[in-house]
């Protein structure tokens, strides 16, 4: 696997450069991430805390460290110290436990709030009632080490690029939408995760700011 050329062929169809590319690293043995260091990847994607653990200190300082997976409250706090970005928001009660963990150790811990945009029910993620419910409540109003800084949604696995350009559409209107509403000021809406390597393309045209690619740079996994 030549993943220096794998990136750089990447890269090159990007359709808006200052989209970020999270290198998600998952599954992949250390020295694939540091090929990847080498041509100037800093920010690494995983969805295991285990495997985040493992391979933090192993890496440069200067790595940004993205959770993209499903997390579970319980293990927040193994990685609330030095995680650089937390895209799998998916319960308010999880939100609740990042605060938490935030404060026993004195920092304010981005996040981004996962949507289910997907029509697979297997796809974790906030509905839009549910999120309603969560911006109205007192207890919501008065999180003090957390920063919410955008939203993150995963389309649904399938050839139907249509349906996966509706899905992503559906995430860009709903992130407009909660931009214009009145939110505290630890919300601060910049940046849209959405697309893998099937479908970055897509949802560069449809408005991410960030996109988490595996496979099309580290090759498929195991
Ligand atoms: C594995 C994973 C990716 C990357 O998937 P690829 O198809 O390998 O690019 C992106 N986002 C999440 C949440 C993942 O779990």
């Amino acid at each position: 696997m030549d993943i220096k050329a794998n990136l750089e062929a990447v890269k090159k169809t990007f359709l808006n450069q200052e989209c970020l590319l999270v290198a998600v690293s998952k599954t992949k043995p250390l020295s694939d991430l540091g090929e990847a260091y080498e041509v100037g990847i800093r920010d690494f994607g995983e969805n295991k805390v285990q495997e985040l653990q493992a391979k933090q200190p192993e890496m440069p300082d200067d790595v940004h460290w993205h959770m993209i997976g499903h997390l579970q409250s319980n293990k927040v706090k193994y990685i609330a110290p030095f995680v650089h970005l937390i895209h799998g928001v998916d319960s308010f009660k999880l939100l609740r436990e990042i605060n938490k963990q935030g404060k026993k150790i004195d920092r304010i811990i981005p996040v981004l709030v996962q949507m289910h945009i997907a029509e697979e029910e297997t796809k974790f993620g906030f509905d839009k009632n549910e999120l309603d419910e969560m911006l109205s409540d007192q207890d919501f109003l008065s999180l003090t080490h957390v920063r919410i800084q955008g939203v993150m949604g995963m389309a649904t696995f399938t050839e139907n690029k249509d349906q996966v350009r509706k899905e992503f559409k559906s995430l860009k209107t709903l992130f407009e939408e909660l931009k214009s509403r009145e939110l505290p000021a630890f919300v601060q809406l910049k940046d849209i995760s959405m697309g893998m390597s099937g479908d970055y393309l897509i949802a560069q045209e449809e408005g991410s700011t960030m996109v988490r690619i595996g496979s099309a740079i580290f090759g498929e996994r195991g």
